[in-house]
């Protein structure tokens, strides 16, 4: 299937439409049209090899909400017409342990990256949702839920659910207390999604004007991370603080915020970082996690969940042409909260 994308041909160049083909079905294969594409910061740092692995001509994107124009004949889960979503990955080898138990982001053998990955059966490389249509495996597929807003739903695919999934992991819900680092998509999404699990949620940041935008967003609380007393008085106050700072960082300020057995989890930064000390660690036995996106079951999940609650990303709407200046405002996080391309303003010429 010919179908059109924008992509960068080099870690230096802008992106640009790019025409290509997406594989003819597989038995499993859903083919979709892609009508939003949510804008993740990691685009940007895949797009210039920040993390080493990209390959080119790379189209990114990979917060996929769509229609479903064909399916094979036997994937049964979907039917043309249904509003479908794709995340972070599109494959995996799914009869690991951990893919048998729902945690195919955490497959042995290496989950299949929505875009930068290689196709499992072809190892070609998978190119992502800045572009017209998809083909993805079926169980890759996710189900919009009815009377979500479409338009909005796609970085529930992965704001939302590298934010969910610590959530749910550290069994958040009524009464836990819950910091947020960074006021940006992921965190914007973690304050929603906290609040919405019933826990008591502040932001922590380094600017004081984000402090309305959190209160707004539903945070009962907002700490200036520059003022010594106020951190001081907040020590031992959280069960899980949520970083999603996207660069590297010094964690020791926020250390003394949680509570014994709390957790600091890392989901911006993918990379070094400052080096924190071990002695609030050790002192008030404390701990530092990582945590990635989540399994497909839990990302529906959360779409169901959103949908009950009425929780949706805050998103700009902007065309596929305004993409490279809207990488550049995100870089300056010149965004509240989540670019949102809407993928109809990219013709595919006859
Ligand atoms: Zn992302
Ligand atoms: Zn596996």
């Amino acid at each position: 299937m010919k179908t059109r994308g924008y992509a960068v041909q080099t870690a230096k160049s802008l992106l640009e439409p790019y025409d290509f083909e997406r594989r003819e079905l597989r038995f499993n294969d859903v083919a979709i049209e892609i009508l939003y594409s949510g804008v993740c910061h990691s685009d940007l740092h895949q797009a210039r090899n920040d993390w080493g692995w990209s390959n080119y001509p790379l189209v990114p994107g990979h917060e996929i909400v769509g229609r479903v124009i064909d399916v094979a004949p036997q994937a049964k889960r979907y039917k043309v017409g249904d509003y479908v979503a794709v995340g972070c990955m599109v494959d995996s080898c799914m009869v690991c342990d951990q893919c048998r138990k729902g945690l195919e982001q955490l497959c042995r053998e290496g989950n299949t990256q929505t875009y930068c990955g290689f196709d499992r059966i072809t190892n070609e490389p998978t190119k992502g949702g800045y572009s017209k249509h998809i083909v993805v495996r079926e169980d890759f597929v996710l189900r919009v839920p009815q009377g979500l807003d479409v338009s909005k739903v796609a970085p529930l695919l992965c704001a939302g659910i590298t934010t969910y999934s610590p959530l749910r992991t550290w069994n958040i819900g009524p009464g836990s207390r819950v910091g947020v680092i960074g006021l940006g998509g992921l965190g914007h999404m973690a304050v929603k999604l906290a609040s919405a699990l019933g826990a008591v949620v502040a932001v922590v940041s380094r600017t004081a004007d984000k402090a309305s935008d959190a209160k707004a967003l539903g945070a009962d609380a907002f700490l200036l991370s520059t003022d010594s007393t106020a951190m001081e008085k907040a020590a031992s106050n959280f069960d899980l603080i949520i970083d999603t700072v996207p660069v590297r960082h010094d964690l020791n300020p926020y250390l003394p915020l949680l509570d014994v057995d709390g957790t600091l989890v890392l989901v911006g930064q993918v990379g070094p970082l400052d080096e924190p000390s071990t002695v609030p660690l050790i002192v008030g036995r404390r701990r530092i996690a990582g945590s990635p996106i989540g399994g497909i079951l839990e990302t529906q999940e959360l779409l169901d969940f959103c949908a009950r609650k009425n929780v949706l990303p805050d998103c700009e709407m902007i065309r596929m042409d305004q993409i490279n200046e809207a990488w550049e405002r995100m870089e300056r996080a010149d965004v509240r909260y989540r670019f949102v391309i809407d993928m109809a303003s990219l013709e595919i010429p006859a």
